[in-house]
């Protein structure tokens, strides 16, 4: 495995690069959530490439940009172990050079939910994206599901932008009590991590609901707001059931619908979703 952190040292290193390519975009903080996109990768690739930056851009504060947890000799390893061929991770400067002025802004999909509650966050991650996409050129990306509406919005860009990687959907691995991995969760106190568990409870009984033939949103985001009530540490944010496609606000359920949450506990963000279809 070579790490790599120039673009130029990493377009050195694809030149020759055995095809097809596959990329996996990571903030690092690697967990098994990372490792089975980086397993998808390795299945369907010749090369897998696996970068780990934590993007500036896509963070409203600069502090919770700051708290993000970061180790990189152990997500080295995990990549090692996984099979990575190649790690891209660069500095702040190699990837926004002194002079870089251009934002990627996607559209509709990307101003509800966190677009919403995350103002310039898809913009952020929209830019970092279109830059690793074409740094890399790899014919297929894995992006996981938890983070539904940046699956939506990537591949929209990558669409729209004629950009030749196919983005890949990947399903979200989750700990035994049903919270879904993420390197946020590190930050959670025993209590806090206990606590996290409404999260999946809240919607596997919205999904429940709307399998059994609800159809009033108001009431199922009612039922999925009484649970996480139980838990008095968890502070929703959102909580939604809304078209798959188009991420807007459903009247009525028509069997079809994306429930997602984001509920605050301890000061962290937790996001995370079910698809009824
Ligand atoms: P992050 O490092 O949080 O930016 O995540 C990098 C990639 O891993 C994104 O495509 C995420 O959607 C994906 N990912 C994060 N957590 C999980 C999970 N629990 N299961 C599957 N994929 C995940």
């Amino acid at each position: 495995m070579r790490v790599v952190r120039t673009r130029a040292e990493l377009r050195a290193a694809l030149a020759a690069a055995p095809r097809p390519v596959g990329l996996v975009p990571t903030m690092g903080w690697l967990h098994a959530g990372h490792v089975s996109l980086v397993e998808r990768a390795r299945a369907e690739s010749a090369t897998v490439v696996v970068s780990i930056f934590v993007n500036p851009r896509q963070f409203g504060e600069a502090a919770d940009f700051e708290r993000y947890p970061r180790n990189e000799p152990r997500d080295l390893e995990a990549c090692e172990r996984a099979g990575v061929d190649l790690v891209f991770a660069p500095s702040v400067d190699e990837v926004y050079p002194p002079g870089f002025d251009t934002r990627v802004a996607v559209g509709a999909i990307a101003g509800p939910l966190e677009g919403a509650a995350r103002p310039g966050h898809f913009d952020g991650v929209a830019t970092v994206v279109a830059i690793l996409f074409a740094l890399v050129g790899a014919e297929r990306a894995y992006f996981g599901l938890k983070d539904y509406q940046q699956v939506q919005v990537i591949r929209r860009m990558a669409l729209d932008l004629a950009l030749p990687t196919v983005v890949v959907p990947c399903e979200t691995v989750r700990e035994e009590d049903g919270l879904a991995m993420s390197s946020r969760n590190a930050r959670l106190s025993p209590a806090g991590r206990a606590a996290a568990a409404v999260l999946r409870r809240a919607l596997v009984a919205g999904g429940d609901a709307v399998r059994a033939g609800a159809d009033d949103p108001a009431a199922v985001r009612a039922l999925m707001l009484g649970i996480l009530a139980t838990e008095p540490l968890a502070m929703p944010d959102y909580v939604s059931v809304a078209d798959p496609d188009t991420l807007d606000e459903l009247e009525t359920i028509a069997g079809r619908a994306l429930l997602s949450l984001a509920v605050v506990i301890e000061g962290v963000r937790l996001i995370d979703n079910e698809r009824v279809s």
